[in-house]
Protein backbone atom coordinates (compact mmCIF):
# COMPACT_ATOMS: atom_id res chain seq x y z
CA UNK A 1 0.00 0.00 0.00
CA UNK A 2 1.29 3.27 -0.55
CA UNK A 3 1.03 6.38 0.91
CA UNK A 4 0.70 9.69 -0.83
CA UNK A 5 -0.27 13.36 0.52
CA UNK A 6 -3.87 14.94 0.76
CA UNK A 7 -2.88 18.21 -1.96
CA UNK A 8 -1.78 15.79 -4.26
CA UNK A 9 -4.97 13.39 -3.77
CA UNK A 10 -7.15 16.52 -4.63
CA UNK A 11 -4.83 16.89 -7.65
CA UNK A 12 -4.45 13.92 -9.10
CA UNK A 13 -7.07 11.52 -7.23
CA UNK A 14 -6.33 7.76 -6.75
CA UNK A 15 -2.56 6.23 -7.64
CA UNK A 16 -3.98 4.10 -9.87
CA UNK A 17 -6.55 5.05 -12.04
CA UNK A 18 -7.03 8.54 -11.06
CA UNK A 19 -10.49 8.72 -10.04
CA UNK A 20 -12.05 10.74 -6.85
CA UNK A 21 -14.26 9.01 -6.20
CA UNK A 22 -12.87 6.84 -2.89
CA UNK A 23 -13.93 6.41 0.25
CA UNK A 24 -12.38 5.60 4.05
CA UNK A 25 -12.48 2.04 4.47
CA UNK A 26 -11.78 2.36 7.90
CA UNK A 27 -12.00 5.44 10.37
CA UNK A 28 -10.35 8.42 9.37
CA UNK A 29 -7.74 8.94 12.02
CA UNK A 30 -6.75 12.71 11.47
CA UNK A 31 -3.60 12.53 10.12
CA UNK A 32 -4.26 9.98 7.63
CA UNK A 33 -7.36 8.33 5.55
CA UNK A 34 -7.26 4.65 4.74
CA UNK A 35 -8.72 5.10 1.23
CA UNK A 36 -10.12 2.80 -1.58
CA UNK A 37 -11.20 3.75 -4.60
CA UNK A 38 -14.70 2.78 -5.71
CA UNK A 39 -13.34 2.16 -9.77
CA UNK A 40 -10.14 0.20 -9.75
CA UNK A 41 -10.52 -1.28 -5.92
CA UNK A 42 -7.28 0.03 -5.15
CA UNK A 43 -6.10 0.87 -1.66
CA UNK A 44 -3.49 3.40 -0.05
CA UNK A 45 -3.02 5.87 2.18
CA UNK A 46 -3.72 9.51 2.36
CA UNK A 47 -1.66 12.07 4.74
CA UNK A 48 -1.26 14.65 5.99
CA UNK A 49 1.37 17.40 4.20
CA UNK A 50 3.08 17.43 7.11
CA UNK A 51 4.07 14.12 7.70
CA UNK A 52 6.81 12.06 5.82
CA UNK A 53 4.99 9.02 7.50
CA UNK A 54 1.59 7.01 7.24
CA UNK A 55 0.09 7.41 10.89
CA UNK A 56 -1.73 3.61 10.22
CA UNK A 57 0.31 0.77 10.14
CA UNK A 58 -0.85 -2.52 8.01
CA UNK A 59 -0.30 -6.41 8.13
CA UNK A 60 -1.81 -8.93 6.47
CA UNK A 61 -4.99 -9.08 9.05
CA UNK A 62 -5.92 -5.41 8.93
CA UNK A 63 -4.92 -2.01 9.63
CA UNK A 64 -3.99 -0.14 12.97
CA UNK A 65 -3.48 3.26 13.78
CA UNK A 66 0.11 3.60 15.50
CA UNK A 67 1.83 6.85 15.21
CA UNK A 68 -0.70 9.39 15.64
CA UNK A 69 0.29 12.80 17.04
CA UNK A 70 3.46 12.35 15.17
CA UNK A 71 5.92 15.43 15.41
CA UNK A 72 8.90 16.19 13.13
CA UNK A 73 11.63 14.87 15.52
CA UNK A 74 9.89 11.30 16.23
CA UNK A 75 9.43 10.99 12.27
CA UNK A 76 13.09 11.10 11.95
CA UNK A 77 13.70 9.19 15.11
CA UNK A 78 11.11 6.23 13.54
CA UNK A 79 13.25 6.60 10.08
CA UNK A 80 16.48 5.59 12.08
CA UNK A 81 15.02 2.97 14.40
CA UNK A 82 12.46 1.32 12.07
CA UNK A 83 13.42 2.26 8.01
CA UNK A 84 13.11 -0.53 5.35
CA UNK A 85 14.77 0.34 2.79
CA UNK A 86 13.16 -2.61 0.43
CA UNK A 87 9.10 -1.66 0.93
CA UNK A 88 10.19 2.23 1.46
CA UNK A 89 8.17 2.14 5.16
CA UNK A 90 8.64 1.73 8.75
CA UNK A 91 8.24 -1.58 9.97
CA UNK A 92 7.87 -2.08 13.81
CA UNK A 93 8.45 -4.66 16.38
CA UNK A 94 4.96 -6.70 15.13
CA UNK A 95 5.26 -6.49 11.54
CA UNK A 96 3.30 -3.32 11.53
CA UNK A 97 3.80 -1.55 8.14
CA UNK A 98 4.20 2.55 7.74
CA UNK A 99 4.25 3.39 4.30
CA UNK A 100 6.49 6.48 4.32
CA UNK A 101 4.69 9.27 1.55
CA UNK A 102 5.96 9.27 -2.21
CA UNK A 103 5.18 11.44 -5.00
CA UNK A 104 1.92 10.68 -6.73
CA UNK A 105 2.94 8.48 -9.26
CA UNK A 106 0.17 10.19 -11.67
CA UNK A 107 1.98 13.32 -11.24
CA UNK A 108 0.74 15.63 -14.24
CA UNK A 109 -2.27 13.94 -15.08
CA UNK A 110 -4.63 15.61 -13.59
CA UNK A 111 -7.69 13.58 -11.80
CA UNK A 112 -10.28 11.76 -13.04
CA UNK A 113 -8.46 12.37 -16.87
CA UNK A 114 -7.68 8.41 -18.21
CA UNK A 115 -4.39 8.32 -19.81
CA UNK A 116 -3.47 7.14 -23.36
CA UNK A 117 -1.35 3.79 -23.49
CA UNK A 118 1.49 5.80 -24.98
CA UNK A 119 1.31 8.30 -22.13
CA UNK A 120 1.03 5.50 -19.67
CA UNK A 121 4.58 4.27 -20.67
CA UNK A 122 6.37 7.18 -19.36
CA UNK A 123 4.45 7.58 -16.27
CA UNK A 124 6.91 5.96 -13.60
ZN1 LIG B 1 -8.55 3.90 -8.70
Amino acid sequence: MIAISYSDYSEYGCPECGSTDCFPFDGVYGSTTPAECRECGNRFMIVSNKLMISAIGYNSEGIQSGFLGLTAERQIELLKKYYNYEMNAIVDEEGFVFPIRISHPRKGYPSNRKTTKEEDKYRK
